[in-house]
């Protein structure tokens, strides 16, 4: 049977982000009207926790199509030529279970990732919110330069990270009006929208310098045992989630501000589907801060790398190879 190969440098041009954007809003609009099946991950974590291997397996009714991502994470890989996510999305015909498509997952989860915080941020920043602040400015730094400015009418972009050299690249592959800042104090001080993209175990975005009327996008912690915010900061939030099983599972920000009793699960207002669906609302006023705690859901892959598939076939792109599932006998 037929399979196509897709490798990083393709998906790149497979998958602009306005349309990665409108694919991630239909997946998650798509999770919340019950036409998905998504079981949380199993993550396998190698000794000393120095990287892990993830699983992400689901189903999207809307586009009949399942998949699974299987993703390393390898923190360590920073300032090396690996990047810190490596893997693939594989894709599989939901009526006869042929495989139809490996993709790589490296330029899918940046791409993505971002995606879902400029949905958020779409769903829940003040409409007139036009200062960004950037906090890490590694892979997924880089895709929320890009991706939050197509949601927003962003004339200014402060970027600042641990090493001052990331922030000044960030800044110089940016459109428009980007500067590298050197704290995390200057970069938030007056932003609208704050997206955290680092991978520091320990909360760099504090409670007492989010302002009324601000957005986060709380990206970079997607294990247990990792926040960038702290409790307080989780407290004086109105909390949205892409999934809230994940969420109370999964999310450091949201587990050790639990366990410290600054939130409880009731908190989650609400998945951001289900605003996208009108079953529940999203900001409710000029003055509440708003956060959206990315945790990175299979159907997002999913419908990522489907969109990828199509445009790949229909530019006859990517590698096309016999490979298995044929009946002998
Ligand atoms: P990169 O390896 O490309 O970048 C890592 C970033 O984290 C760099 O900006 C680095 O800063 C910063 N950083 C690392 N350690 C610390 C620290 N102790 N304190 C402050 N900053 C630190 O990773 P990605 O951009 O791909 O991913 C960033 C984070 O987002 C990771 O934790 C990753 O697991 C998570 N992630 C979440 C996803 C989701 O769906 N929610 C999807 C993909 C990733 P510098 O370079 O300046 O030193």
């Amino acid at each position: 049977m037929a399979t196509v190969f897709i490798g990083q440098d393709e998906v790149a041009d497979l998958l602009p982000m306005a349309d990665c954007i409108d694919a991630v809003r239909r997946a998650l609009g798509a999770l919340a009207r019950g036409e998905a099946v998504q079981p949380l991950r199993p993550v396998m974590w190698l000794p000393e926790k120095v990287g892990a291997l993830g699983m992400m397996p689901g189903y999207l009714g809307s586009i009949d199509t399942m998949g699974i991502k299987t993703v390393t994470v390898f923190p360590g890989n920073a300032g090396t030529e690996y990047d810190s996510h490596q893997g693939t999305v594989m894709l599989f015909d939901a009526g006869n279970g042929r495989l139809k498509a490996v993709i790589d997952a490296t330029e899918i989860t940046a791409v993505r990732t971002a995606a879902a915080s400029a949905v958020a941020t779409d769903l829940l920043a003040r409409e007139d919110s036009s200062v960004l602040a950037i906090l890490g400015a590694g892979v997924q730094g880089h895709s929320h330069a890009r991706a939050i400015p197509l949601v927003r009418p962003i004339d200014e972009t402060r970027v600042w990270s641990r090493t001052p050299e990331s922030a000044a690249r960030l800044v110089a592959n940016a459109d428009g009006n980007a500067r590298a800042v050197s704290s995390i104090e200057e970069a938030v001080d007056g932003a609208d929208i704050v997206c955290t993209t680092t991978a520091s175990p320990d909360p760099i975005l504090t409670g007492a310098l989010l302002e009324e009327g601000m957005h986060v996008n709380a990206v970079g912690s997607s294990v247990p045992f990792a926040r960038e915010l702290d409790s307080e900061a989780m407290a004086r939030s109105r909390i949205f989630v892409d999934r809230k099983e994940s969420t109370v599972n999964e999310s450091g920000d949201f587990i050790m501000a639990r366990e410290d009793g600054a939130v409880e699960d009731d908190d989650i207002v609400a998945e951001l589907g289900e605003i996208i669906v009108g079953t529940r609302a999203g900001r409710g006023s000029e003055e509440e801060i708003t956060l959206f705690i990315s945790l990175g859901i299979a159907v997002e892959d999913i419908a990522s790398a489907d969109l990828v598939y199509r445009n790949a076939v229909a530019s006859n792109r990517g590698l096309t190879i016999e490979f298995g599932g044929a009946r002998h006998g």
